[in-house]
C-alpha cells in the first residue's frame, strides 16, 4: 500500500488534506490512492446540509459539530465553495464561523473549490469524502449552496439531507434549485428569533404534504425543526432526527453504505464512468485538430454542428 494510504488510513491530516486538495485539483494518481483506501470505506454517515447563502448554514455546522463532538464522534467537514464568475467564492466566506474546532484533531474541514477537474464536482466529492470516511471520522458533514444541478446531486448522495430555510422563505424556496425539496431529509426553519417563523412553518408543511405519497408506511415523513443557530436552539432536536432518520435507513436497507444496494452501485459506477468519459475523452478532444477544423467549419457557416459532431464521433469512437 502507498504512503499516503496508509497515514490517511491511520488518520494522518496533513497526508488527508493533501490528497483532498489533490483530488481537487485533478492530479493524476488519485484514483490509485482512492482505489486503495475503497476498502477503508463504508463506515461513515454523511450529512447533506443545503440553503441559500446566509440562511446560517456555517453556523448550523459549526453547532453540530459542537453537539456531535460533545458525544464524542468524530467530524469531517466538506464545504463546497460555490467558486464562480459571479460569486468570485465569495459567498462562503465566512467558514471562519467553524474555524474554532481547527485546533481539535478530531474535526477535520477542507473546502472543495474547483469544478471540471476529476469527472466533475459530484466526483471529487466522493473522493473526499471517502478520504474523511477512511480516516474513521463517524460522521462527515458536506455543506453546499442548493444553486446547482451538481450541489443538488452532491446532496443527494448523503445518507441524510438537511434543508436549510429561514422565515420569509418564499425566496430561500426560490433560490433553491427545484427538484431539492424532494431530496430533503429534514427541513431545518433557522433564524426562528426572526418574525414569520409559524407561517414558514405552516408554508412549508402544506407543500411537504403536498408531496407525500398517502398511505406508504414505509416512506420518511420528513420533519421541520426551528433552530436559532447562533444559540444553540433546536441543535439537539436536528441531531436526534438525522439518528432517527439513520435508523429508518437502517431499517429499510439492513445497512448504511449505498454502494451495497443495486440502484447506488449502479448509479455511482455510471457517474465515474461519465466523469471519466469527460474529463479524459472530451479532455482529449478539445485539443484534437480535427475539433478545431470542425469548430471552424461551424464558424464560417460551412457545416452545420450535428454533421460535425456526427463527423467527429464516427471518426474517433464509433
Ligand atoms: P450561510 O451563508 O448559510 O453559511 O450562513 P451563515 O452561517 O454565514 O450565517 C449568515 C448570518 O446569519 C450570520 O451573520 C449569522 O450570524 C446569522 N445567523 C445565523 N443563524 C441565525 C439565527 O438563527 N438567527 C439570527 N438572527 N441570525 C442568524
Amino acid at each position: 500500500m502507498s504512503e499516503t494510504a496508509q497515514k490517511v488510513i491511520s488518520g494522518d491530516i496533513r497526508a488527508a488534506a493533501r490528497l483532498i486538495s489533490n483530488i481537487d485539483n485533478g492530479l493524476t494518481g488519485v484514483r490509485d490512492i482512492l482505489r486503495e483506501l475503497y476498502p477503508h470505506t463504508g463506515n461513515a454517515y454523511v450529512i447533506g446540509i443545503t440553503g441559500a447563502p446566509g440562511v446560517g448554514k456555517s453556523t448550523l455546522v459549526d453547532r453540530l459539530i459542537e453537539n456531535l463532538r460533545k458525544r464524542k464522534k468524530t467530524v469531517g467537514v466538506i464545504a463546497i465553495d460555490p467558486t464562480s464568475p459571479f460569486s468570485g467564492g465569495a459567498i462562503l466566506g465566512d467558514r471562519i464561523r467553524m474555524q474554532r474546532h481547527s485546533n481539535d484533531k478530531e474535526v477535520f474541514i477542507r473546502s472543495l473549490a474547483t469544478r471540471g477537474h476529476f469527472g466533475g464536482l459530484t466526483l471529487s466529492t466522493r473522493g473526499a469524502i471517502d478520504v474523511m470516511d477512511a480516516m474513521g471520522k463517524d460522521y462527515i458533514i458536506v455543506e453546499t449552496v442548493g444553486v446547482g444541478q451538481d450541489e443538488v446531486d452532491i446532496v443527494k448522495k448523503a445518507h441524510t439531507t438537511v434543508i436549510v430555510l429561514t422565515p420569509g422563505m418564499g425566496d430561500d424556496i426560490q433560490a433553491i434549485k427545484a427538484g431539492i425539496l424532494e431530496a430533503g431529509d429534514i427541513f431545518v426553519i433557522n433564524k426562528a428569533d426572526r418574525a414569520g417563523v409559524e407561517k414558514a412553518m405552516t408554508d412549508l408543511m402544506v407543500m411537504l404534504d403536498m408531496g407525500m405519497n398517502n398511505g406508504d408506511d414505509m416512506k420518511w415523513h420528513p420533519p421541520v425543526i426551528k433552530t436559532v443557530a447562533p444559540e444553540g436552539k433546536g441543535i439537539e432536536e436536528v441531531i436526534t432526527e438525522i439518528e432517527r432518520h439513520r435508523s429508518f435507513i437502517i431499517q429499510k436497507r439492513g445497512n448504511i453504505n449505498p454502494r451495497r444496494t443495486e440502484s447506488g452501485a449502479r448509479e455511482e459506477l455510471l457517474e465515474m464512468i461519465k466523469g471519466r468519459i469527460m474529463e479524459e475523452v472530451i479532455g482529449r478532444l478539445e485539443k484534437d485538430d480535427a475539433f478545431n477544423v470542425a469548430v471552424e467549419s461551424i464558424r464560417s457557416g460551412e457545416k452545420d454542428p450535428y454533421t460535425a459532431s456526427d463527423e467527429i464521433l464516427s471518426s474517433h469512437f464509433l
